[in-house]
């Protein structure tokens, strides 16, 4: 058992938690701070998740942060963003306060001590042990789901498989699928992007989804980052102009989808349709339910999804799952799946704080019940920050702006000679109509629908909102005031 205190502890060393230490060594007030995970490195996302063929969704050019140029191809795999954070960490000598196999599993606030004691599970092997620190500003960047449990559903029958269970999200280190028949359950961004990737040394792969979801297909390649690249322009140029230009096509793309939702869903289910063999039931397989604004699109590079089915090792099957069967799976609509690996690509369970247990002065604290303030603070909760990215572009769009704010929040403490800032709400709560922290009718994945009641609310009404109209957010965030009727700020210096 071991205790220090920090002026800033961030929890989550994952793009968002190296972005806050990033900013917090280039800020011109020196500060106190360490950057703690319960993984062993950093990277977060890109560390957990080792399966085949995982890489990103939306370009590198704003996954990445706007400081350090991107120079490969547009979507890259899961160990090239690692590789650029893990570089990001060694260019600007941030390692010295990274602290890693430590999980936060309670934070308290004392209002008469005016900090934060947070207790970690530290692990050293199969060895856990406590260790206690105290911190004046408790920085939250721990993702948006939770890294040690994937979700799992609760099929019948579960029990009965006699061949092997893998997820994704724990992809082991010997998978033994070489030559098997293997059974992929879910739709989105993982089974899309594994499927292609293990189709051809699988005897078969089957992807069984209960409700299919939009692709959008591209090559990997962007022609302008090419033809810059070819005019020897400098990569800091061609970065900051393909984040531009990512962001507006991006703003163009989601007023199209939402304006024009028929038009939209046509053209996509067409450049889906026209890599499929003739016939091939579309209808079935490719046509979502929902419009096609409500979740991200999977991107498919070069088609290898469709040309892995077009070759025959690729299966789809769309329909529910009514029992899992020592061979298999059968499904609602009586098919028989046989298979000796089932890879279950069916998500995430949303991570509520990092699912340590928070109190004030000993009273636990329901997320639930407070309202966000920008969507980064919560209402009556201390000196407390969340970094939430952007959902319908890259994360990290987002992530540089909260930074930002957080980091003007910190200063003005310290210019105030305060110890904490607390959002209060006082009398509008009895006004303000809630939602969840992210507006369902907005934007509406199944790990956020899934735990809707646990997140935090959010309204309307400015400052008690999470935006995810980024490109508002753009302009109006940088400029946001760090004082306003709702900041209360308490306590004479930071302690
Ligand atoms: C396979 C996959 C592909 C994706 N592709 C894209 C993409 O192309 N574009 C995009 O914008 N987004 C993508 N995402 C979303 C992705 O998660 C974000 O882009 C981004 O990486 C999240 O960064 P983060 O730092 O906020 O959180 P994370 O990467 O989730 O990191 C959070 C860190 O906090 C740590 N942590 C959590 N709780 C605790 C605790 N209690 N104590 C200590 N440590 C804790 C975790 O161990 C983790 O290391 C993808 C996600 C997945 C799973």
């Amino acid at each position: 058992m071991s205790s220090a205190h920090h002026e800033v502890v961030v929890i989550g060393a994952g793009i968002a938690g190296i972005h806050a230490a990033y900013e917090l060594t280039k800020s011109e007030t020196p500060r106190d701070f360490v950057v703690v995970d319960a993984l062993d490195g950093p990277g977060g996302t890109w560390r957990t998740f080792t399966f085949p063929g995982v890489r990103s969704d939306t370009e590198v050019f704003t996954l990445g942060y706007s400081f350090k140029p991107w120079t490969g191809v547009p979507y890259a795999s899961g160990q090239e963003i690692l590789d650029y954070l893990t570089e990001v960490i060694e260019e600007n000598d941030l390692s010295a306060h990274f602290l890693y196999q430590r999980r936060l599993i309670s934070a308290s606030w004392s209002t008469e001590d005016q900090r934060w004691t947070l207790n970690f599970d530290v692990r050293s092997g199969d060895v856990v042990t406590t260790e206690t620190m105290t911190a004046s500003f408790l920085w939250m960047c721990h993702g948006y789901y939770r890294h040690d449990e994937p979700h799992r559903p609760n099929w019948p029958g579960m029990e009965s498989f006699e061949g092997q269970w893998i997820h994704p999200q724990q992809w082991p280190a010997n998978p033994e699928i070489e030559g098997k028949r293997v059974l992929v359950i879910g739709s989105g961004a993982t089974a899309a992007t594994l499927v292609p990737s293990i189709a051809s040394e699988c005897a078969h792969v089957t992807l069984l989804q209960r409700s299919p979801t939009y692709y959008f297909q591209s090559a990997n390649e962007d022609d302008l980052a090419t033809q810059l690249r070819g005019l020897a322009t400098p990569p800091e140029w061609i970065h900051e102009i393909l984040r531009r230009k990512a962001v507006k096509d991006m703003e163009n793309t989601t007023a199209t989808l939402k304006l024009f939702p028929v038009p939209a869903r046509d053209a996509l289910i067409g450049q889906v349709a026209a890599q499929l063999p003739e016939g091939y039931d579309v209808a079935t397989h490719f046509t979502p339910h929902h419009e096609p604004a409500d979740q991200r699109i999977c991107r498919i590079l070069n088609g290898d999804l469709f040309a892995a089915i077009t070759r025959g090792d690729v299966t789809m099957v769309t329909d529910h799952i009514a029992t899992v069967t020592p061979s298999g799976v059968r499904t609602a609509g009586g098919i028989d799946i046989d298979a000796d690996v089932i890879i279950t690509a069916t998500g995430f369970d949303l991570s509520i704080f990092g699912e340590a247990a928070f109190d004030l002065n000993g009273v636990p604290v329901d997320f639930s019940s407070t309202v966000t303030y920008r969507g980064i603070l919560f209402s009556d909760v201390p000196n407390l920050a969340w970094t939430f990215g952007a959902l319908r572009l890259s994360w990290t769009t987002r992530v540089e702006l909260v930074s930002n704010y957080v980091l003007r929040l910190l200063d003005e403490l310290k210019a105030s000679a305060s110890t904490s800032v607390v959002p209060r709400l006082k009398e509008k709560r009895s006004s303000m109509e809630l939602s969840p922290f992210v507006d369902p009718s907005e934007f509406s994945p199944g790990y956020l629908v899934r735990s809707a009641s646990r997140v935090p609310r959010s309204s309307s009404e400015e400052p008690w909102c999470y935006d995810i109209d980024f490109w508002s957010e753009k302009d109006r965030l940088p400029t946001a005031p760090v004082r306003d009727e709702f900041l209360t700020y308490e306590g004479s210096g930071i302690a």
